[in-house]
């Protein structure tokens, strides 16, 4: 336990080491969290009342991280770093208009977002690596697991992304085999 949240200071310091404005504010004491949360149950009609109780958000180069974030699993805080990460070298990739356009806007702000799926798709990918990385092959193919990634895209989650639950386990169940092809010897640990 010691050495996962030294892990995950470690992990911090990398990303702050790539982006060196990134930092970690807590939704409960930003009033700007508490602003998005108000219009997100509002567009998805109460479908999406988790924001500031589950979800982690990037903003900028800030993470709102959610209510009681200091006590969670340091390995489940790592798995969300990851993914999270993917998120800031998407935003530094594409620059952020073009980001906040694709994300948000392709093809239709609600259901059938697929801009928003393939984004969020890749950064899922890397979920599923540090899955794999942090708890091994068992956890990556855990069912739970797959069921509850494709239910954020097929769910209010995030709007109804992309609601072809097929479509989605297709590419799981791809990256499944892919990150299982990469063996786990090759990453550091
Ligand atoms: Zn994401």
């Amino acid at each position: 336990m010691a050495d996962d949240r030294a892990r995950l200071e470690a992990l911090i310091a990398d990303i702050q080491a790539e982006f060196p404005s990134f930092r970690i504010v807590k939704k409960e004491e930003s009033g700007f969290a508490k602003a998005i949360d108000v219009a997100l149950r509002i567009v998805t009609f109460g479908g999406q009342r988790e924001f500031m109780t589950r979800y982690y958000t990037v903003i900028g180069d800030t993470l709102y991280v959610p209510e009681g974030f200091d006590d969670f699993d340091p390995v489940d805080v790592m798995v969300t770093l990851r993914h999270e990460r993917i998120h800031l070298k998407q935003r530094r990739r594409y620059t952020m208009p073009v980001f906040a356009v694709i994300y948000l806007l392709l093809p239709f702000p609600l259901g059938l977002a697929y801009g928003r799926a393939r984004i969020e798709w890749e950064a899922y990918t890397e979920t599923l690596r540090a899955v794999r990385d942090l708890r091994g092959e068992d956890a990556l193919r855990s069912s739970a697991l797959k069921s509850r990634i494709v239910s954020q895209f097929t769910s209010a989650a995030y709007g109804w992304m992309w609601p072809f639950r097929s479509q989605v386990e297709a590419w799981y169940d791809a990256a499944v085999r892919e990150i299982s092809a990469e063996g786990a010897g090759d990453t550091p640990p």
